[in-house]
């Protein structure tokens, strides 16, 4: 059993901590591993070497900093199995699923070796006689980044590069369940070059949050999870003055319009369904086909497909679909299907009596297929978070823009159709953050900026892209007249 560590100051750091945390192979059941619990001693201490060593950095000039950030993606590239390895092992997603991950994470890191051409800064001369005026973006300070057990890899990427390469220092608070490719990661960015002190990673649970929520000395929080902890997360840092964005969870819709290619409909549902199984922000939960004959066809096609997925550990390279992440969300997860069917949705397919011969212990649901669900039912309301699609038929285009409107999440969501206008229409008027056409699962890539709307996201500022060079930097402007002696007595109006 392995014993996860610290990392502060480009050292590993064995934890004093008397509560300790244990990560288990969601496959097997096993505990394979254990982390601290960092103590509120011990996240100062993080915070105070992250401080100190930020000056510096902050002064680095941006293309010496996006120098090590190109080590640090060669590094990555280099040992890109590994981390899909670290990832698979303790979150249970296959090995291909996590190889996708670590390239939208290394995409990040891409975008963030253009760092110089980003913190350019604006100038205009002579803004009055002799007198120049520029733009300035400098580094917050420390800054701080919390995150989920669904993308181990990608998420915490999605901020501390950004951060980091805009001059700040970051101390990342990752899940409890799965850190270990946070701590790969980590290593690959010390070898790159990073000086000691400004990438710090704490293990904890919530008692770290909220000491990292509270400290004086971080400047901004990025935190991406559930939507009842990032409200929680939002309302207590900027309560204590920080920038705050918190992106939480969702409930994605997938109209399916008469005109579209049911076949590649289905496909796209049973990928952005089932795929990671169904533990992602961008998963699709709902599917919306417009008119009747549309949803008969399209659940005729669906039912098969569903029944046939190939369920396994993440070394089972034929495997499409993985366990979940604890037996308490197993568990959550049958529930929601219990409810779903005594509230009278159509079960198509029952995921619940999956088991795997030789992995009897591991947190398995099998795909699961409601038809004919209602807007009413807590299946629909609510984001379950695994392998279960509902399907609520809707009558007309206008009739599904309305379903999706009136739910609390906004975070993506996709039409499928050949009609032009109706994809425009869908696009120009849909209240969600994030929309594919012809796309199942739109997640922008790293030089456009992620964020969901309503209860899917709190703050103003997406995540990643040029969002978040505004993000973790804050402007100065400065107006400046040479040559000095210029002498034109005390002004007393405003200056014009
Ligand atoms: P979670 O909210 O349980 O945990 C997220 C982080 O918050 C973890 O680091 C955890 O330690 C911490 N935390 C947990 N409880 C806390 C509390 N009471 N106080 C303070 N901190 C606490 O989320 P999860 O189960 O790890 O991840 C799944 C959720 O994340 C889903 O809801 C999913 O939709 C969401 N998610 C959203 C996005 C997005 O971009 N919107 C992306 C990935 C995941």
């Amino acid at each position: 059993m392995y014993k996860i560590k610290n990392a502060v100051d480009g050292k590993l750091v064995e934890s004093s901590s008397e509560r300790a945390g244990a990560i288990f192979n969601p496959a097997t059941g096993e505990q394979v591993g254990e982390l601290p619990l960092s103590s509120n001693e011990e996240i100062n201490a993080a915070v105070a070497n992250a401080r100190a060593a930020q000056p510096d950095w902050g002064q680095t000039p941006p293309a010496r900093r996006a120098r090590i950030m190109f080590r640090f993606l060669q590094l990555l590239n280099e040992n890109v199995q590994d981390l899909a390895r670290e990832i698979s092992r303790e979150h249970g997603k296959t090995h291909e699923d996590a190889l996708g991950e670590c390239a939208r994470g290394l995409e990040v890191v891409e975008f963030a070796c253009g760092i110089p051409h980003m913190l350019k800064g604006e100038f205009s001369r002579n803004v009055g006689p002799q007198i120049d005026s520029f733009a300035d973006r400098q580094p917050l300070g420390v800054v701080a980044g919390i995150t989920p057990f669904n993308f181990p890899a990608m998420v915490p990427m999605w901020m501390y590069p950004m951060a980091i390469a805009c001059g700040n220092a970051f101390v990342l608070k990752p899940s409890e369940r799965d850190p270990s490719a946070s701590m790969l990661a980590w290593e690959l960015f010390r070898q790159a070059g990073l000086p000691d002190g400004i990438f710090n990673i704490v293990h904890g649970d919530k008692s770290a949050v909220d000491c990292l929520l509270d400290h004086e000395d971080i400047k901004a929080v990025s935190f991406v999870g559930s939507t009842p902890i990032a409200r929680y997360v939002y309302e207590r840092g900027t309560r204590s003055g920080k920038r705050v964005q918190a992106l939480g969870g969702a409930k994605n819709h997938m109209i399916i319009m008469p005109d579209a290619d049911l076949d590649a409909a289905a496909d796209a549902l049973m990928g952005a369904g089932f795929g990671s199984a169904g533990e992602r922000c961008m998963a699709i939960s709902v599917a919306v086909p417009v008119g009747k004959e549309t949803a008969d066809r399209l659940v005729a096609k669906l039912k098969p497909m569903v029944e046939a997925i190939k369920i396994g550990p993440a070394s089972d390279e034929t495997a499409q679909m993985g366990p979940l992440i604890t037996r308490a969300h197993q568990q959550k997860v049958l529930d929601y299907i219990d409810q779903g069917e005594k509230a009278g949705a159509d079960l198509v397919v029952d995921g619940r009596g999956f088991s795997l011969q030789g992995y009897e212990n591991g947190y398995f649901v099998g795909g699961t297929l409601f038809d004919n669900v209602t807007q009413d039912m807590s299946i629909y309301q609510d984001e379950i978070f695994g392998p279960v699609l509902s399907v609520v038929r809707r009558d007309s285009f206008e009739d599904a823009l309305e379903l999706i409107h009136g739910h609390q999440y906004a975070n993506g969501t996709a039409i499928f159709t050949r009609d032009g206008d109706s994809a425009r229409s869908f696009a120009e008027r849909v209240e969600v953050g994030m929309v594919g056409i012809n796309v199942p699962i739109p997640v922008p890539v790293a030089y456009h900026s992620f964020g969901g709307w309503k209860n899917s996201s709190f703050g103003s500022h997406g995540i990643y892209g040029p969002e978040a060079v505004h993000f973790y930097t804050r402007l100065k402007t400065i107006t400046a007249r040479w040559p000095r002696g210029v002498k034109e007595g005390a002004v007393f109006t405003f200056p014009s």
